[in-house]
């Protein structure tokens, strides 16, 4: 930023309360008159990210953000380092008026944290999923939380039905035995089925997993549950012909692959430990795009391990990036496959990466010429939940 935020000149605080007018967006500025310090928490994109310009959610790539935000004239921070009181995310995060994080590399934003982010109003995030944010203290402190719902939806939808795949025709081992240079058909076949004639059930039943179930239709599986507090509109349940399950642990007792896809709140937050886990069939599929902590990690290498699950897979883990002893980057079933595990990128193909830079650029113009902001992206209102997404409250 070249003006300044203001702050400095000790101007800042009288320019915000003659320019903005009295209705509506509590806090937010208006019109481009005032400077603001955004800061954003993004990942280290390296050698890739100068080569690819399209991998826009990089500290390098900025989300394409730095020239618009710069000509009118606010402060943009970009950083990766997040983690501890020296971080720049800490230091930083005091004076910050606007927030950007992403769930890949997310900037785990704590109630100790809101407590010091006395500047803060408006937390965006670039992508679905605003988990590592403590959104409970947001609505206590009036700080907005807005996401790009349905960036990435179909992106992820897509992993989902990959990973489910590959799991069941037993991918993985198969691979690696030709890297290996070896060729034992029965032992990758021993443990390879179709999908055809499963049963496929989702733990959340929003725009996610309802991609799921749709995309699996031509796969022919014996029958597409899915266990949701929110109820599918008649004629979408009737399309994909999808039978809800009110009870959770019947659900999974019914399925051959279970897929999560609810968002991570106190509601889902360990929900499948080891005593959901005992009602999975013997030798179940379990696949979990939406968010690590929904499962238990040592109840799910248990599973894996002693091939009570079959497989489990999926690009999400309790915490980002995932130390290296992580159980989940080794655990094999009894056969030494059933790993679907990879890093979080599910959600951020170029593709998805163009439309959530979009309606982060998006988000923060209504923000800035005080507009109003789509409704389905709006998390935390001023003061309240605008979703039934994270918990029934
Ligand atoms: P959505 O809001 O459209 O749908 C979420 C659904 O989960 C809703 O229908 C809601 O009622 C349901 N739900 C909430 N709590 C539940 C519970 N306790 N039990 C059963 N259902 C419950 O959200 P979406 O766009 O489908 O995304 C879902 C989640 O997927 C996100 O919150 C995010 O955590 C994750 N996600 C991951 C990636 C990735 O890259 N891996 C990308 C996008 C989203």
């Amino acid at each position: 930023g070249t003006s300044g935020t203001g702050r400095s000149e000790g101007t800042r605080v009288d320019e915000y309360e003659m320019t903005v007018p009295s209705d509506q967006n509590d806090g937010a500025s208006s019109g481009g008159l005032l400077s603001l310090e955004v800061l954003a928490i993004l990942y280290k994109g390296g050698e890739a990210a100068e080569q690819e310009a399209r991998l826009l959610g990089t500290v390098e790539n900025q989300l394409g953000l730095r020239p618009w935000l710069e000509s009118e004239g606010h402060e943009f921070i970009v950083t990766d380092d997040k983690e501890g009181p020296d971080s720049l995310f800490q230091k930083h995060i005091v004076d910050a008026e606007v927030l950007i994080t992403t769930p890949f590399h997310p900037g785990y934003l704590t109630r100790d944290l809101i407590d010091k982010a006395k500047n803060l109003k408006i937390c965006i995030t670039a992508g679905v999923g605003s988990d590592h944010v403590d959104l409970n203290a947001c609505v206590e402190r009036k700080i907005q939380v807005l996401e790009v719902t349905g960036s990435n939806v179909v992106s992820v939808a897509e992993h989902v039905v990959m990973t489910i795949l590959l799991l069941v025709r037993n991918f993985v081992p198969a691979h690696e035995m030709i890297e290996r240079g070896d060729w034992q058909v029965s032992q990758i076949a021993r443990q390879a089925f179709d999908l055809e004639g499963k049963v496929v059930g989702t733990i959340g039943c929003g725009r996610i997993g309802y991609r799921v179930l749709q995309r699996l239709m031509p796969f022919d599986c014996k029958e597409l549950l899915y266990f949701d507090y929110a109820d599918l509109p008649e004629h979408a349940a009737k399309a994909i012909k999808a039978r809800r399950v009110a009870d959770l642990k019947e659900m999974v007792s019914q399925c051959d692959i279970v897929t999560v896809n609810a968002p991570l709140h106190e509601g889902t937050r360990g929900l499948v430990n080891a005593d959901l886990l005992k009602h999975f069939k013997k030798g179940a599929w379990l696949v979990n795009t939406a968010r690590g902590a929904i499962c238990d990690r040592e109840a799910v290498a248990e599973a894996v391990k002693s091939g009570h699950l079959a497989g489990y897979g999926g690009d999400v883990w309790n915490v980002q990036p995932a130390p290296k002893d992580h159980p989940w980057r080794t655990m094999k079933n009894p056969l030494g496959g059933g790993n679907g595990m990879v890093p979080h990128y599910s959600g951020t193909t170029l593709d998805a990466q163009a439309r959530y830079a979009n309606g982060t650029r998006l988000i923060l113009e209504n923000y800035l010429t005080n507009k109003p902001q789509p409704p389905e992206h709006v998390i935390v209102g001023v003061g309240k939940y605008e979703t039934k997404a994270y918990g029934q409250r």
